[in-house]
């Protein structure tokens, strides 16, 4: 593949200089010309009002794609038969798109024995579930699952494609972008249509959290991205919804290069962060490793669990499976407290769905202040045993 540059076209204007993120192109003799550090991302392409440029080859295959390709797809993973909340979520976010675009809304669900799930992801707004159901789908194997779900892009012709940033979603979906030669942008934040070149709007944070970037994926299709639990809304439930399933028989030859025997469940120290429903948070603000005693104490008179930050984590006050935000859970509780955390952005992706979000902070110009409910400037030794103090007089 290369960057083509008809040269009888080129009218020498700059406009592809000026547009190219990686400074490889430059004008010699009123005409462009192309270095290495081209990654052939096609911005100039989009840019050249003579049309001079082509990425070769690539550019008609994938243009045809995007023409052709139609349909919002949700993969719909499931473990031992339980479609995990997150296929609920990506399911009410999949149905906002493909209202914008105009298309269907579809569910793709590989296991085996699995059908009966069918029905819930009707009930779950797909209008059509493609449905693969093996012996040889039985335990999760990301080879085997990248080949099924890239021979249904294949035949059907996607235009999106959503999973969910979950362990299993992480190690497959790669694989399915590798194999269908697309592109895809993991951890979305955020998901919209750009209606008039009828593009997915893919929004994540960048650079270590400081920026949050929206990344297109122009020409080749499906466009796909990863979404983490708790990030989006659930579609609302229409019980005794229908739909069209197609089901995919697997030829008897199809086998992967591994084979999984049996799934043994981690014994490891296990926190629901992701499922609470009233998550108490510990930052550095604590000061002191004890400073948990206060947090867990709280936790458990709410009857939530203990979150903490990375600020925590990093100081060894607290285990790193009860740290939210970007490289920790991503949670969407109905109350989060947190207790001197300042609310650094890398914290706030994992936490800012909360519906109410109650900080103590002695700082007032702590930025956790911007997205709480209730903004409580203080000590957090005063504050929080004050808190209690009001929870067991309320209660009586
Ligand atoms: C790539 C990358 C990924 C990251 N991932 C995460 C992540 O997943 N999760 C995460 O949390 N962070 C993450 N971070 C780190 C993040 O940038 C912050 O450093 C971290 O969140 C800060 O933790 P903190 O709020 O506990 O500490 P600090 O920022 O030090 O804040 C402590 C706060 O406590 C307040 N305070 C102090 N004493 C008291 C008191 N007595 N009473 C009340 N308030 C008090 C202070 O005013 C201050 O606001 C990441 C960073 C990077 C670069």
């Amino acid at each position: 593949m290369a960057l083509l540059i008809d040269k009888q076209k080129c009218s020498g204007c700059g406009a592809c200089v000026e547009a190219c993120p990686f400074e490889a192109l430059s004008l010699a003799d009123d005409k462009a010309q192309v270095n290495e550090a081209c990654t052939l991302c096609g911005t100039c392409v989009d840019v050249c009002p003579e049309g001079a440029l082509a990425v070769e080859e690539v550019t008609r295959a994938a243009d045809d794609r995007a023409a052709t390709s139609r349909g919002v797809w949700v993969f719909a993973e499931q473990r031992d038969g339980v479609l995990p909340e997150v296929v609920a979520e990506l399911l009410g976010q999949g149905g906002r798109l493909a209202a914008d675009l105009g298309v269907e809304l579809s569910a793709v669900l590989l296991g085996h024995g699995v059908s009966g799930l069918a029905g819930e992801l009707f009930a779950l707004g797909a209008q059509t579930v493609y449905l693969a159901d093996d012996p040889r789908l039985q335990y999760f194997n990301d080879d085997l699952y990248a080949e099924v779900l890239a021979r249904l892009i294949a035949l059907h012709g996607p235009e999106v494609l959503l999973a969910g940033a979950t362990a299993l979603g992480r190690s497959l979906i790669p694989r399915v972008a590798t194999a269908a030669a697309t592109g895809l942008t993991a951890d979305c934040t955020g998901l919209a249509i750009d209606n008039q070149r009828r593009l997915l709007l893919q929004t994540r944070p960048a650079f270590g959290g400081n920026i949050m970037a929206t990344i297109v994926c122009p020409l080749a299709r499906p466009q796909m991205a990863t979404v983490r639990p708790r990030v989006m809304k659930k579609a609302q439930r229409q019980e005794g919804a229908s739909g069209r399933l197609v089901t995919m028989n697997l030829e008897a030859g199809l086998a992967a290069a591994t084979q999984v025997l049996e799934m043994v469940r981690s014994l490891g120290e296990e926190v629901n962060l992701t499922a609470a429903e009233v998550v108490v948070v510990g930052g550095r603000g604590l000061g002191k490793p004890e400073g948990f005693d206060l947090v867990r104490h709280m936790a458990q008179e709410l009857g939530g669990v203990v979150g903490a930050t990375r600020g925590a984590v990093d100081a060894g006050w607290i285990g790193h499976a009860h740290q939210v935000g970007q490289t920790g859970r991503t949670i969407g509780p109905k109350l989060y407290i947190g207790l001197g955390v300042s609310g650094a952005v890398q914290h706030l992706v994992g936490m800012q769905s909360s519906e109410v979000i109650v900080a103590v902070n002695s700082d007032p110009n702590a930025p956790i202040f911007q997205v709480a409910t209730y903004g409580i400037v203080g000590d957090l030794y005063s504050v929080a045993p004050a808190m209690l103090a009001r929870l067991k007089e309320l209660r009586g």
